[in-house]
């Protein structure tokens, strides 16, 4: 696997196969605070994701989908278990390839669009800003500015300063800046949780736009159910494992390392937590039923 200094993803051409995949397998993660306290806040995640797939995060806040983020994206590194982006498992490398990951494979998108952009500058000028370490002849691949915002939607704020856009504008503006060095992965905490109903949906279409345009692969955490709506395949984080999945509009519960089955949320009313049940094989699949006392086991 080679670690040049540059994104080894699209180069221009609108490709369907510049995204790059990210495997965890066994993923814990445990933070130290500084009263010496251990927060468990991944505690073996298991997950697949394909290059060009569009995965959305969701589950209740303190459940792990920052720091799960956190590591894809090498800003921390996982206490166990291995996080394996586009082939390279990055928890193990050195801090230098670290930092080439964050600054050419993946593109993590901050929160706060301003934080992300050069507020005096404009559009165009916040892309080459962003490319401003990369050689030429790489440079020279990419789209230009100008051709990246036209691709994106938003060529009419090429020559916009960006102090004089609206927080909706600046951050499509700052999505489109943090993928404009062609990141193979895009991952977004939380992109639209400052925005307004409109520029909600207007933020949601460019990320398929990215993603159907520039290939990436996107990682978007949210806890609004109409973007997520949006997204193939949405992933519940709970308790910093896996809780369920949902594919094409169906939520399917999730079977651990240890064989423990994660019920989707909406079930959970149905078999609250140290609930008795069983599974009863039957000719159209499994089927499963709360029961009071354990079989051979009265209370
Ligand atoms: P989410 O993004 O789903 O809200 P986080 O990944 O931010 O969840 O947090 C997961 C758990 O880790 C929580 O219990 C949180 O309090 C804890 N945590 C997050 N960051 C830190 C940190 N820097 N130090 C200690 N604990 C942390
Ligand atoms: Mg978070």
């Amino acid at each position: 696997m080679t670690t040049s200094a540059v994104a080894p993803g699209w180069t221009g051409e609108a490709s369907a196969h510049a995204g790059i995949s990210v495997r965890c397998q066994n993923v814990v993660h445990i933070y130290t605070t500084v009263a010496g306290h251990d927060v468990v806040a991944l505690r073996g995640v298991n997950l697949d994701i394909a290059p060009g797939e569009q995965v959305a995060l969701l589950g209740p806040s303190g459940s792990g989908k920052s720091t799960l983020l956190g590591l894809f994206g090498g800003l921390q590194r996982a206490s166990a278990g291995q996080v394996i982006v586009d082939g390279v498992d990055v928890s193990r490398i050195p801090e230098a390839e670290l930092t080439r990951l964050r600054a050419g494979k993946v593109a993590s998108l901050l929160q706060g669009a301003r934080r992300n952009l050069l507020t005096y500058a404009t559009a165009a000028g916040n892309v080459s800003f962003a490319r401003r370490a990369m050689p030429a002849a790489e440079v020279r691949r990419l789209p230009s500015p100008r051709q990246l915002l036209e691709m994106l939607g938003l060529g009419e704020l090429t020559d916009t300063p960006v102090n004089a856009m609206s927080g909706g504008e600046q951050q499509r503006v700052a999505l489109a800046v943090t993928v404009s060095s062609g990141a193979g992965l895009l991952l977004a905490d939380e992109p639209t949780s400052q925005l307004g109903h409109t520029d909600r949906d207007t933020m949601v279409d460019l990320i398929q736009r990215v993603n159907a345009e520039l290939g990436t692969t996107v990682v978007i955490v949210t806890h609004d159910p109409d973007i997520a709506a949006r997204i193939p395949r949405r992933v519940t984080i709970r308790n910093g494992r896996i809780g369920s999945e949902g594919v094409h509009g169906r939520d399917y519960a999730v079977i651990d390392q240890d064989g423990a089955v994660h019920l989707p949320e909406d079930w959970i009313q149905d078999y609250p937590p140290g609930s008795l049940v069983e599974f009863e094989e039957t000719e159209d699949g499994f089927f499963v039923r709360r029961v009071d006392h354990a079989p051979g086991n009265p209370r």
